[in-house]
């Protein structure tokens, strides 16, 4: 029997948390701001910075919405960051990818200060994370897959962990927090040689590759966890994950849905932190 994980359900226990959270701010005289920065017209991106703006709404965090033309230079991104840097009323800053041809993540969220990088982009945090520092910020997404397999009472002191992705905003930082909860962590990639049997070795596979049913009945060590981070378009415009459910279940002990897993949790994890960093900066919190 393969356990369903309900993303959503986890992304509204979260949600409540953020509201207990913004209502200790407003009694503060603090409504948290968060400020997204988009410079692209792929549907995905938009489709998700959608998704920011009703979960902020309903939580009451702030959240303003700055675009720029799918061409913009990577001084003008640069610029607004440092803007956005320096405004005392915005808390969180997200730069939304895909950016302009040419323009990486990395580069232009150097200007974004690990106390508003509420999504982890900025390099410094992703080093302050693989020092164990606790004042940085992960990627949401990143964040979103601990948090699953916490509230799925996921053990993973001393287990196997196998991680396929090595991304900045996905595979390093699942990894390192996986890490950090001492787990025994594996990361696979697109060089990998013999990736069904590296994936076995997993008491928990997280797939971040963004490559349909690459992971299958092959794949998956009996009574393993599987949180599926991919989501791709299939043929007919539905998305699809990682992992080809169908042919796991019976394996895993519980999987993630696509949709309905990894990604409502991200959002709400977006909110928790810009919550979280509202709060430092207001010098309520520590
Ligand atoms: P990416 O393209 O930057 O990285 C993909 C990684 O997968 C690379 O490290 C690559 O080496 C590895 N890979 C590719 N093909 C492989 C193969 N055949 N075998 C093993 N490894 C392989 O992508 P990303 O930004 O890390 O995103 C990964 C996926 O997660 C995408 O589908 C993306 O849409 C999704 N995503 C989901 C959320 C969410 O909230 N659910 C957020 C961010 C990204």
């Amino acid at each position: 029997m393969t356990q369903l994980i309900d993303g959503k359900a986890i992304a509204a226990a979260v949600g409540e948390q953020v509201r207990a959270q913004v209502a200790a701010l407003a009694a503060a005289g603090v409504t948290p701001r968060l400020a997204v920065v988009i410079a692209t017209a792929d549907d995905g991106a938009a489709w998700y910075v959608r998704s920011i703006n009703r979960a902020a709404a309903r939580l009451g965090v702030g959240c303003a919405v700055h675009e720029l033309a799918p061409d913009a230079r990577e001084q003008t991104i640069t610029s607004l960051l440092a803007s956005l840097a320096e405004d005392d009323q915005v808390h969180g800053i997200v730069c939304q990818t895909p950016l302009p041809a040419g323009v990486r993540i990395e580069r232009v969220a150097q200007q974004i200060p690990p106390a508003k990088d509420v999504d982890g982009a900025n390099p410094q945090s992703l080093g302050m994370l693989a020092a164990g520092l606790p004042d940085a910020y992960p990627p949401a997404t990143a964040a979103a897959v601990v948090e699953i397999l916490a509230q799925a009472g996921t053990a993973l002191e001393g287990r196997r962990a196998v991680v396929v992705g090595r991304s900045t905003v996905v595979g390093k930082p699942v990894a390192l927090l996986l890490l950090a909860r001492n787990a025994t962590l594996t990361i696979c990639h697109s060089r990998t040689e013999d990736l069904a049997s590296v994936c076995r070795e997993g008491d928990v596979l997280v797939a971040a590759a963004g490559k349909p049913a690459l992971i299958g009945a092959g794949h998956v060590r009996p009574g393993a966890v599987v949180i599926d981070v991919g989501i791709s378009a299939s043929a007919d415009g539905s998305l699809v994950g990682d992992v080809d459910t169908q042919a796991v279940t019976g394996i895993a002990a519980a999987i993630t849905p696509v949709p309905g897993g990894v990604g409502p949790v991200t959002t709400m994890l977006l909110m928790r932190q810009t919550a979280h960093a509202a709060g430092v900066l207001a010098g309520l919190t520590s």
